[in-house]
């Protein structure tokens, strides 16, 4: 059948092998490079993958819209936007950074303002427990499935999670973030040690593309109002700093992640995820970063591109 068949065909025809998996996380270094998989989920719950689709992997920064989408449910957009600005940084994702005048992270899909986004979740004397629970609720709410943790990734990027923790003792330094920096790392580290499969990306992606509902459940997840600010932030902020590049070429909102994960939007049509371990020179898949090139250019996906 067609949809299935096409997808087969990009998978072949972008597999080439340059790039390699990152390794600062070190069981991130060990992921089977050649895994490879493309999944497109209609915003009415019709799913098509090819390849590896099955295969489970850390979420890591494709965790940081959804937490950014749970930040603005709970506090609103006036709140969240005092603390993490909406700006591309154009410096790298880990970096050591705020805005001087108002000490604020640039944007919620770098390190230090996803560090905030996070700690922004639950009630004031929540612990990282707790805050946990919220954005696990939400982002297997999102998947239409109850996701698992990856808790060897997880105990190894606590190990040599030494940046993020200077990031978080500069953000407690300026009080852009008030609890105890290593309980706000370990709890963001968590987030991104959340297991998905490619599928599971199409799906909560899907549920951005259509506005927060998700498709299968039906359950709406977060409000229209909210995934409208997330998607933008994704478009402007979410491909590290390749996001003009992609924003040119590929067209749609879409969040990367160092596991080699993509996921896309276009909205009110589809969910994308592309899955791929080898990154490029920003930290993109390679292959996904191609494959969602392919996708955009055969099927007019460019959002600027007039009908
Ligand atoms: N957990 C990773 C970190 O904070 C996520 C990085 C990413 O996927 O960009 O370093």
């Amino acid at each position: 059948s067609p949809v299935p068949d096409y997808l087969d065909e990009i998978l072949r025809a972008c597999g080439d092998d340059d790039g390699a998996p990152a390794d600062y996380i070190p069981q991130l270094a060990a992921a089977d490079p050649e895994r490879l998989a493309v999944c497109v989920s209609t915003v009415d719950g019709h799913l098509y993958a090819s390849g590896d689709a099955d295969a489970a992997y850390s979420i890591q920064s494709i965790s940081k819209p959804f937490v950014y989408a749970l930040a603005l449910l709970e506090h609103g957009l006036d709140h969240v936007l005092e603390r993490v600005g909406v700006e591309p940084s154009g410096e790298a994702f880990d970096e050591l950074s705020l805005e001087s005048d108002s000490r604020r992270p640039l944007n919620p899909m770098i390190n230090a303002g996803a560090l905030t986004a996070h700690a922004l979740v639950g009630e004031p004397g929540d612990d990282a427990d707790a805050r946990f629970a919220r954005i696990h609720r939400l982002m297997s709410d999102c998947a239409g499935r109850e996701l698992d943790v990856d808790e060897g990734v997880c105990a190894s990027e606590m190990e040599t999670a030494y940046r993020n923790l200077a990031i978080a003792n500069l953000l407690r330094s300026y009080d852009v973030i008030n609890q105890e920096p290593l309980d706000v790392v370990s709890g963001y580290t968590r987030q991104c040690a959340v297991s998905v499969t490619t599928r599971d990306l199409a799906m909560m992606a899907a549920t951005l593309g259509s506005g927060g509902r998700q498709p299968m459940t039906g359950k709406q997840v977060l409000p229209p109002e909210v995934v409208r600010q997330v998607l933008s932030v994704m478009m402007t902020c979410g491909m590290y700093n390749a996001a003009g590049d992609w924003m040119s070429t590929v067209g749609f909102p879409a969040k990367s992640g160092v596991s080699g994960g993509i996921l896309g939007v276009l909205p009110g049509q589809v969910g994308i995820a592309t899955f791929s371990p080898r990154l490029d020179a920003h930290g993109n898949s390679t292959r996904g970063v191609r494959l969602c090139t392919r996708m955009s250019a055969d099927m007019g996906m460019h959002i600027m591109q007039a009908p």
